[in-house]
């Protein structure tokens, strides 16, 4: 298999340092990736300059070191890519519409979805006085247009859950890019992972549902589809994720102050056991100060 055509990435947003849940997805995604012959890259997704730190950037690559990992392609950097970013804007540009909703304006809808207020408007209703606005993706609108084109419905492949019939329209009009930001994580991602060839994409199960967003995206861009793994998360009691145990603190500062690695990336070791998702092994393989607070949220 050529290794240049066929490979899944890394992608860890500079919001923090590293910490041990994302040493489970990096290793697990290097075990699967080596069980199917693919070589990782890694991709630093760190459009949101204001949460993502320069120190956060920096330590990336170091941390992965650590873990065993470095990257033979080149890094790319999501915040050197806006312009691509605003190509593909300009291709969508049929479904989107600005929304200057603010907060205070969607505070008296209790669903997640955008009930459609700014639907009819145009970018012709933008002036320079206008406040901030958020693009927004018309989702009937779209998917009307991928009927027409027969390409509807869509679906995608999923390691565990197999052919899933893609439900965009659960998500509503979705952002596709902030005043702010020129972009956002759904744009860039898709838009990245086809630059970068990307053909597996291993990632945490709380990104699931947002791969039928990415799939609608794909299909309005004429992007290909990679395939998919969704894994399980390492969460802490009370928390669906790492945010407040030893467990979410810089792999760096666990280390500096006497965690042993080694057993821990063994449990990756057996590839065979690996499509079972070690997170069991991986908890046992911690110290118990570290594991107590610790459960494995499985991907239903
Ligand atoms: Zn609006």
């Amino acid at each position: 298999m050529n290794t240049q055509q066929h490979r899944p990435r890394i992608a860890p947003s500079p919001t923090g340092y590293l910490h041990l849940g994302h040493a489970y997805s990096v290793w697990l995604t290097q075990a699967l990736a080596k069980a199917m012959g693919l070589e990782v890259i890694l991709r630093i997704e760190n459009i949101d300059h204001t949460r993502c730190k320069p120190e956060y950037v920096a330590a990336i690559p170091e941390d992965l070191a650590t873990l065993g990992f470095t990257s033979t392609d080149p890094i790319w950097h999501q915040a050197d890519r806006f312009e691509v970013y605003q190509d593909a804007l300009h291709q969508l540009s049929d479904f989107l519409y600005p929304c200057t909703c603010t907060r205070a304006d969607l505070q008296d809808y209790t669903s997640d979805v955008y009930p459609g207020l700014c639907r009819h408007k145009t970018m012709a209703d933008i002036t320079p006085d206008s406040p901030p606005y958020a693009l927004r993706l018309n989702m009937a609108k779209a998917i009307q247009h991928l009927k027409e084109k027969g390409q509807w419905p869509l679906a995608f492949h999923d390691a565990k859950k197999g052919e899933v019939p893609a439900e965009p329209e659960m998500h509503g009009d979705v952002v596709l890019a902030r005043k702010e930001f020129k972009t956002s994580y759904h744009l860039s991602v898709v838009v990245d992972d086809a630059a970068q060839n990307i053909t597996h994409i291993i990632r945490g199960a709380d990104l699931y549902d947002m791969t039928h967003i990415h799939r609608l995206l794909q299909a309005l861009l004429d992007l290909p589809t990679p395939q998919y793994i969704h894994h399980g998360l390492i969460a802490e009691d009370g928390n669906e994720k790492l945010s407040k145990s030893k467990a979410s603190m810089p792999l760096h500062t666990l280390i500096q102050n006497g965690l042993d690695l080694a057993p821990l990336k063994a449990v990756f070791d057996d590839v065979q056991k690996i499509q079972n998702e070690p997170a069991e092994a991986f908890l046992k393989a911690l110290p118990t100060e570290i594991a107590a607070p610790l459960y494995f949220k499985e991907f239903a």
